[in-house]
């Protein structure tokens, strides 16, 4: 073959890719079928490798499929220019599994599932830090956008600036959420991320607002007048008998919710009500 032909072929044969889309469980199907290869399959083999593209870098880690490739196409154009089949076909295959031709496939072909890093919706930026799916993402962050949106009064200064909500797996963190005031970012465990119908005590969405309540302090401090004396409420608020941020934390949640949900903490509520409006 002449260079020019060999060019114009490839370029052909870059154009055959890009106008016919390629079904990857059909190249899958057929190239299972070479595994034991037979003499009679050698044009259904060379129209199943024409279908690779060599031109290009490999993908990345897969630099030997990718010279397995090319190996294959030169078999294809030696039975192409001289007419013999050779034997290097039946004896490469047979060196080879179902999974190996699916791995060759999908380096081309499949399209892998889609992945969204990050989400920004109003002043809040989600990251997926962990392997839940694209879907899973999108509407879980939305969820959570919309229940930061009822933050309102002195809770809302929780929202201050650009908040960072991370969702990590479960091997990163151990509680359902957690605020890292070094990253000023909000963690979420990945396995409680679908947790958002509820928000019960020690729910995920209690605890976001517990988390954001170490937000504030950290951005705005205490607020001046707080004693956490005036404000134990769960048994949780008395972990930190010195600095209060749980006690703070508590109160900030609970009185989030609101008296309707813990009438038993009515007074406290209308205290920190009372306390954040001078603030
Ligand atoms: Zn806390």
């Amino acid at each position: 073959m002449t260079w020019i032909r060999k060019i114009i072929r490839e370029e052909l044969s870059k154009y055959y890719l890009l106008k016919e889309s390629v079904d990857a469980d059909d190249m899958k199907r057929i190239g299972k079928s070479f595994l034991n290869f037979k003499d009679s399959q050698i044009n259904d083999f060379v129209d199943w490798i024409n279908k690779f593209p060599t031109s290009g870098r490999a993908p990345k880690g897969k630099t030997k499929e990718f010279e397995r490739i090319k190996e294959f196409k030169k078999y294809a154009e030696t039975y192409k220019e001289y007419g013999l089949i050779p034997l290097s076909i039946k004896s490469s295959f047979s060196w080879l599994d179902e999974d190996y031709i699916d791995t060759l496939v999908d380096m081309f072909f499949s399209s892998g599932p889609e992945r969204i890093d990050s989400i920004q919706i109003g002043n809040y930026k989600f990251v997926n830090d962990s392997l839940m799916s694209a879907s899973r993402f999108k509407e879980t962050s939305k969820q959570i956008a919309n229940f930061l949106n009822r933050f309102t009064g002195f809770h809302k200064k929780a929202l201050n600036g650009n908040l960072e909500i991370h969702f990590k797996s479960s091997k990163a963190m151990k509680s359902k959420a957690v605020y890292k005031g070094e990253y000023d970012q909000i963690w979420i465990r990945e396995s409680n991320s679908r947790d958002v119908a509820t928000d019960e005590y020690a729910s995920l969405l209690y605890i976001i607002v517990h988390e954001l309540a170490h937000r504030v302090e950290r951005k705005f401090g205490l607020p001046k007048s707080f004693r956490d004396e005036d404000f134990y409420t769960t048994r949780y608020s008395r972990v930190d008998s010195l600095g209060g941020s749980e006690c703070f934390a508590e109160i900030f949640a609970i009185s989030f919710f609101g008296k309707g949900k813990y009438p038993q903490f009515s007074d406290k509520i209308d205290k920190f009500n009372t306390l954040t409006q001078i603030v």
